[in-house]
Parts: C-alpha cells; structure tokens; sequence
C-alpha cells in the first residue's frame, strides 16, 4: 500500500461544501440502545471540526448484518440519536441512504449541520460494492471522507466504489489508526516486541509468521502457546490445544530463528481442573502441567519475563490475552502484564500500540486502556494488517489521492 499517497481533507476550504464521510457507527446496542459508545466519542471531534469549517456533514455506515433488505432492529436512528447526545446538537436523521427520503434530508442541511443516513447494509449494493449504488451515494456529497479504519478490510461500495466517484480523502480517526499501525509494524523503533495471545494459533497463523519477520522478540502466550509446546512434545494436559496445527507452530518458530526473531513462551502456568470462575487453580513449571488439568493462564515467572523482555524494548504491538482473562482469576496474567506496559509506556520508554476486540476488553478490563499509546478498536482490519495484507478501503484511498 503507497501510505505515504494517503491525503486528508485538512485545509480545504469546505464551506458550504457537502462532506460525505463513511464513519463507522456499529457500535454495541440492545433493545435500541448504544451500550458502548467509545466509537461515537472517536468520532465526534472530526465532525466538530467539519462543523466548525462551514461543511454540510452526511455520515453513512453499516450497522449489525441485515440480509441486504430494511430491518428495523438493524436501525441507525439510536445511533444517530446517540451521537446527536455527545455533539450536544440535534442531527438530522434520514430513513434512508439513497433516494428521495435521503436527498431530501441531504439538501436541507445548512452550513456546519450534520446529517445520519440510514444503515448503508439494507441494500445489497454495499457489501456487494455494487458501482450503481455507489453512483446514488455519490449523489449527496461533493467530497467523500473515508474514515471507517474497522471497515477498511472489505471492499464495499462505501468503502471502495465510491471513492471512484468523487474526490476523496482519508479522515482524521483512518489516519490515526494508520499512523499507529505504521509506527509498530511497518517503520518501529527497534527493539521491537510483539505479544500474541488467544485462542488458537489456526485463526493467527498469517499473523504469527508475518511479525516473525518484523519484530525481534514474540511473545506467545494464552491458548496458542500450548500448541507451540505440543510442537515440542510438552504434555499440556487437557488444555485447549491444537495438534493438527503443532507442525505450523514448529514451522512458524524455525521461520522466526532464520529471521532472528526470539520466540518467548511461558514458563510457568496457571493450571485448574475446571474451566469455570473461582476454580482451585495453582501455578506449576509448563514442564509439570498434570495429565489431568488445563493451562488457563500464564504464571508470575512467566510475567516477569514477559516484562523484563518488554523493557528492553522501543516497541510494542499487542494482539490476544494470555490467558481465559474473562473468567476469575485467569485474567492476572494478561493484567499485569498490560500494567507493566502501560508504565513504560508512561514513563516515555515504550510506544505501545494493541487492538482486537477481547485485547481491549482485557486492557479495560486491567484499567491500562488510555495509558497505551493507541488502542485500536478495529478488529479484522487490525489483524489483516497484521497480516501484512492490503486494505482495500486504504487501496482505494490512495488511488483517489
Ligand atoms: P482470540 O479471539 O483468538 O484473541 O482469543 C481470545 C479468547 O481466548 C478469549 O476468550 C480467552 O478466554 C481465550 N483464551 C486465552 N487463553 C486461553 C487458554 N489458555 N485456554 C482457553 N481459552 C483461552
């Protein structure tokens, strides 16, 4: 991806210009009300300094998975209702994306006004990047925006066809995450160390084997890291393992010594014979995990190297708990070790950057979320990045620049 191409809308004279920005509104809700709004609030100063320049806002996104028809449950009105709340202005609503209801709503914005239009995803056309559907969005703005990162990874008509149609530009938060994502993956401060955790190494794969080729020192650890010592032929009791995928995880470290990169396992366990909240757990060698129990966590010897191996680091890129964080008292690991990095990062010697979903769940879960240098909330678009695969949303971005 040519990132350096990327170009923002900042000084344009946009007054009185429609400014069409593909946010990304779909943020948790039940029974018609947001539950988090941590992606409204990212938005709202981007839209305040649209407002602010004389623009005519038009915010479009998905929202849940309607089957490409209406569907009142899947509704951006609450949203839009919502986000009115945190700009502390009414906003117009339109109850649909495209056609009259949207035009109508579209043209009676005023300078500095912001408009919602309904979920993009109750017309096929979107997911299917459908160039006619495209055509009648284009219809309500003189500039497009793109500035839904988290929706960067598909190739939609809001995201991608659109950007064939008027002159468009990467928004302020698809910059931020861009940026962050560059200065840890693509152009770090050497030493750099990324920890990976979760479940399964299958779902990581991609992930596990482009950042052996990046960084100097990954850590393993949560479910994954039994795989790795399968590979190895250490007994891992009854703890979620994959054997199918012990021969990708040894190929994964064999890539990662070529490469001079360390990979870092666990020590020490938290093992428990039960998979439940307040189960009797203890802390045990890896080497001594009994036939009988299941790893559920990382153990202190484990963190203290974990920490010591991050201290001697510029970087850091976090994606996956090391542990069933979730569940009492499996979270300790993941939690100090998130408290270790956040006060390094405090302390100005350390730049961190983590996303995926459960990753900010547990960083919110250790109260270290806003001591990081950027916490990403997008998820596929996080990892594919990680990946090292191209973005559509950012491809197309570039070419429009
Ligand atoms: P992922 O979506 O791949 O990042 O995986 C996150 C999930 O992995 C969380 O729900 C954790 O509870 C789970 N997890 C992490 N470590 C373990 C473990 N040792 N055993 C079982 N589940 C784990």
């Amino acid at each position: 991806m040519q990132l350096d191409r990327l170009k923002t809308a900042a000084g344009l004279d946009l007054k009185g210009k429609r400014v069409l920005v593909r946010a990304d509104l779909n943020v948790p809700a039940k029974s018609g009300k947001v539950t988090d709004a941590t992606r409204l609030e990212r938005i709202v100063p981007g839209l305040e300094d649209l407002a602010e320049r004389g623009a005519r806002i038009i915010v479009v996104s998905h929202f849940g998975r309607p089957k490409g028809g209406p569907d009142p449950q899947y509704s951006l009105k609450p949203v839009a209702e919502k986000l009115g709340e945190l700009l502390g202005k009414s906003i117009a609503f339109a109850p649909d994306c495209i056609g009259e209801p949207a035009a109508k709503v579209v043209s009676s914005l005023k300078d500095g006004t912001i408009a919602v239009l309904e979920n993009l995803r109750f017309h096929a056309g979107e997911e299917k990047n459908d160039p006619d559907f495209a055509k009648e969005l284009a219809k309500h703005g003189d500039i497009f925006v793109g500035d839904a990162f988290s929706t960067a990874h598909r190739a939609h008509a809001s995201t991608d066809a659109i950007t064939r149609l008027l002159p468009s530009y990467a928004g302020p938060l698809l910059m931020e995450e861009v940026d962050a994502l560059r200065s840890v993956v693509d152009r770090p401060v050497r030493p750099t160390a990324a920890v990976i955790g979760g479940a399964k190494v299958s779902t990581k794969i991609p992930v596990l084997t482009n950042l052996a080729g990046k960084v100097d020192k990954l850590i393993i650890g949560g479910g994954m890291a039994n795989t790795f010592f399968l590979a190895q032929g250490v007994n891992v009791g009854r703890s979620l393992a994959e054997p199918d995928f012990a021969k990708t995880a040894l190929e994964i470290m064999h890539a990662a010594k070529e490469q001079s990169c360390e990979v870092v396992l666990p020590a020490d366990v938290v093992v428990a014979a039960k998979f439940e909240a307040g189960a009797p757990s203890r802390v045990v060698p890896v080497l001594q995990t009994p036939a009988d129990e299941m790893i559920l966590d990382v153990g202190p010897k484990a963190v203290a190297h974990y920490t010591d191996v991050i201290g001697r680091c510029k970087t850091l890129l976090w994606n996956g708990p090391l542990g069933a964080f979730e569940i009492a008292p499996f979270g300790e690991g993941t939690f100090a070790l998130a408290r270790a990095a956040a006060e390094l990062t405090k302390a100005g010697k350390l730049i961190s950057v983590a996303g995926g979903g459960d990753t900010v769940a547990a960083l919110n879960a250790a109260g270290v979320t806003d001591q990081f240098s950027y916490v990403s909330t997008a998820g596929g678009a996080f990892l594919e990045w990680l990946e090292g695969r191209e973005l559509p949303g950012i491809v197309a971005l570039t070419r429009a620049a």
